[in-house]
């Protein structure tokens, strides 16, 4: 209760369909992340179901992109399309494919779909496309311009100072996500991740690190999922977790509430004001 009081705006009186008004809540938006205007300062804000303490679990999984950090350069990008075009020779277009809450594997398979590649000549390619990608990220690391969300660096030093057990859970392939993290510094607060590669879908993913934070702290570990999108939220409910929302990455506050997580801020400065 004494959260609720304390929180910067509470609206979880209304329901989230209201909340969402006219918004248009798609299940993944299309088109690669523009840098302009994602990340902006705004007003703060809070979205809480009642009984929930955001505080309260044991482990936080933290999806990357739009969530810890923000990209500001075109490394990611130009990895798929060189990829794409060294392995299939093909070129990689990003015209109506899902990119905001999909995974790297799930964007190739919109892709190729698109391209109308049989999933037969794609599949028997693809570790080779994986390696591929994580190499030519690797590669031009010195280019990686991750821009670190608000509020971020504190909430995982609070977090950490509690003892809680900090894990990602990112669509990105493994050695995609670490470059970004350690691009940026924030590499040292996580022990753990679930990432896109063998595994395809953000369910997937995150049941991955919440199979590994069970091995590293016991079975009775409680999970939060922290993410940007809507399917941050409902892999999170899909793994009988809670979502933590953040409005820093493509989608707003509105859009993430009337997908029903048990908290939604527009950047983690809210939740450390709670
Ligand atoms: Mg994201």
């Amino acid at each position: 209760m004494k959260l609720r009081e304390n929180a910067s705006k509470i609206i979880s009186d209304q329901k989230p369909h209201e909340l969402a008004g006219q918004a248009s809540v798609s299940v993944l938006k299309t088109g690669w992340v523009r840098a302009e205007g994602i990340g902006a300062p705004s007003a703060p804000f809070t979205y809480l179901q009642p009984e929930f303490d955001w505080t309260a679990s044991d482990c936080y999984l933290f999806d990357i992109d739009g969530t810890l950090l923000n990209s500001r350069d075109a490394v990611h990008y130009h990895a798929f399309h060189r990829a794409v075009a060294t392995v299939f020779g093909l070129e990689f277009r990003l015209d109506g494919v899902p990119v905001h809450g999909n995974t790297d594997v799930g964007i190739l398979r919109a892709y190729f779909e698109q391209a109308g590649l049989p999933d037969s000549e794609w599949r028997s390619r693809l570790s080779q496309a994986l390696e591929f990608m994580c190499a030519d990220v690797e590669d031009n690391a010195t280019d990686l311009r991750p821009e670190v969300c608000p509020g971020i660096p504190q909430l995982l030093q609070r977090l950490a100072a509690q003892g809680k057990l900090l894990g990602v859970a990112s669509g990105n392939l493994e050695r995609v996500g670490w470059a970004k993290l350690k691009a940026c510094g924030l590499r040292r607060h996580f022990s753990f991740g679930g990432f896109a590669g063998e595994l395809e879908k953000r369910d997937e993913v995150i049941a991955h690190g919440i199979e590994q934070a069970h091995k590293l702290r016991g079975s009775e570990t409680t999970v939060c999922v922290v993410g940007d999108t809507p399917a941050d939220i409902r892999a999170a409910h899909a793994n009988g977790v809670p979502a933590i929302a953040i409005a820093t990455g493509i989608y707003r506050t509105e859009e993430l509430v009337a997908c029903n997580p048990e908290m939604c801020v527009q950047c983690c400065e809210d939740l450390l004001r709670i």
